[in-house]
């Protein structure tokens, strides 16, 4: 306690008492110096099919380790990382990093492990998206196939023809593409069938609510549906119990992601967690499944 009470406590708590505008100046020093000082760090959490049980995929979510803050979560400056423009950058690393990992993992035996990049609206804005992507792909190694990058809805409302040559050129190379949050954007359902998507992720808010809220089910049964009649493959993220579980398979859900299986974790955790859960192309650990 009294080592919480020194200097660094002092710091903390006199940085927060200066004005809202002066603190925000002091967050983006400290983000522009973050990448440099290598302060940021990829968390992973598995992505399980719902049939064989499986871990198929990890999502890959941005942690910054800050010297006295602790560990920040996206939340907390991703904000200012966009209003920056530092989001490029940062997400530049990200795609690296997440592919560099895909690769080590593919490399070790870890099994057919899809990695899924969050993508910055303004990332993919930009010209170019494509030569990122096919850059992180070539200095790693890591199979195109195994890279999923997640859209947001906002990413594809505009219908810009710049970002459909992008997609259409990415799937080219075997990246997957997938909708995040999909049901709390604008719902234009047009896109869905103008470009060329791989799967739609299910907002948490709508599996939160499924066993107490009737239209929370009606919801994701609608996208369930609507992502099968459509050839997409459909997540549910934010699941969080068995009650839970149970409603997503006996509609049909493909797969989940969620604390109920385990939130995002550090790469070695991950690892740790893939050889005690059964991993992608490998038999089961409990012997359920066999007729596969
Ligand atoms: P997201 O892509 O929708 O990621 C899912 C978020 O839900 C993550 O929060 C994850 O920790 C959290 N989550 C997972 N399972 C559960 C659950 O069962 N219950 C609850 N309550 N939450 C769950 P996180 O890591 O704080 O990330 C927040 C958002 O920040 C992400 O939402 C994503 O939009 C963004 N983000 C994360 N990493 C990156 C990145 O590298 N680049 C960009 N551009 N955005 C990122
Ligand atoms: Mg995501
Ligand atoms: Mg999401
Ligand atoms: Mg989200």
């Amino acid at each position: 306690l009294a080592k919480s009470l020194g200097g660094d406590t002092w710091r903390f708590f006199a940085a927060d008492m200066r004005p809202r505008a002066s603190q925000t100046a002091h967050l983006e020093t400290e983000l522009r110096g973050a990448l440099s000082r290598r302060e940021f760090v990829l968390f992973y959490q598995p992505q399980i099919d719902l049939r064989s049980g499986k871990v198929v995929g990890a999502e890959a979510l941005l942690r910054w380790q800050h010297p006295e803050r602790g560990l920040l979560a996206p939340g907390s400056f991703l904000g200012l990382a966009e209003e920056t423009g530092l989001i490029l950058p940062i997400n530049e690393w990200v795609l690296n990093e997440a592919c560099r990992q895909g690769a080590v993992w593919e490399a070790d035996g870890l099994g057919d492990l899809r990695i899924a990049v969050n993508m910055s609206p303004i990332q993919f804005r930009r010209q170019g998206v494509e030569t990122l992507v096919k850059d992180a792909l070539r200095s790693s190694g890591m199979r195109p196939t195994l890279l999923e990058l997640e859209l947001t809805e906002g990413i594809l409302l505009g219908h810009d023809e710049h970002i459909v040559k992008q997609m259409h050129v990415l799937r080219s190379l075997g990246v997957t593409l997938s909708v995040d949050d999909f049901g709390t954007g604008y719902s234009s359902l047009s896109y869905l069938r103008s470009f060329p998507l791989h799967r739609l992720k299910i907002d948490r808010s709508f599996v939160q609510d499924l066993g107490s809220d009737p239209s929370a089910l009606a919801i994701v049964r609608t996208i369930i549906d609507l992502g099968h009649i459509l050839h997409l493959q459909v997540l549910a993220e934010g699941v969080e119990t068995e009650p839970q579980l149970q409603l997503l398979r006996l509609e049909g859900c493909d797969e989940v992601q969620g604390y109920h299986f385990s939130g995002p974790i550090p790469a070695d955790a991950f690892v740790a967690w893939v050889m005690q859960h059964g991993q992608a192309g490998s038999e089961p650990s409990h012997g359920a499944t066999e007729n596969e």
